[in-house]
């Protein structure tokens, strides 16, 4: 099944990954310099700021986590839009309603394959 968006939508949603791609990337390099510095951390001072640094490393790992996840889902809905097949469910073949992929734009389902 090919996109059920029109050629507009489609354009408009992948200016909008494109965009979130961006800002996502930006965050990932503050997230870098967190995990970095946390490292630098380890072999300073004192218990309580050692505490406070495993504290803000697990938090930055976490953030990590989500932010690779988030990036890989952005880059295979730009990878679809490319084929032409953006806005079409990957689980069930629907079309992924407008209104969703323009709150959602990296979603890969549709609302009714949502786990
Ligand atoms: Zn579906």
């Amino acid at each position: 099944m090919t996109s059920p968006l029109s050629a507009d939508q489609v354009d408009e949603l992948r200016t909008e990954l494109e965009r979130q791609l961006a800002r996502l990337q930006k965050s990932m390099k503050v997230t870098d310099e967190a995990l970095r510095t946390v490292e630098l951390d380890q072999t300073a001072v004192g218990r309580l700021s050692r505490i406070d640094s495993l504290q803000n490393q697990s938090l930055s790992k976490g953030l990590r986590e989500r932010e690779v996840v988030r990036l890989s889902q952005i880059r295979d809905a730009l990878e679809r839009a490319q084929e032409g097949t953006y806005g079409v469910c990957t689980e069930c073949g629907r079309g992924i309603p407008f209104e969703r992929l323009f709150v959602f734009p990296e979603a890969p389902e549709c609302t009714d394959c949502v786990s």
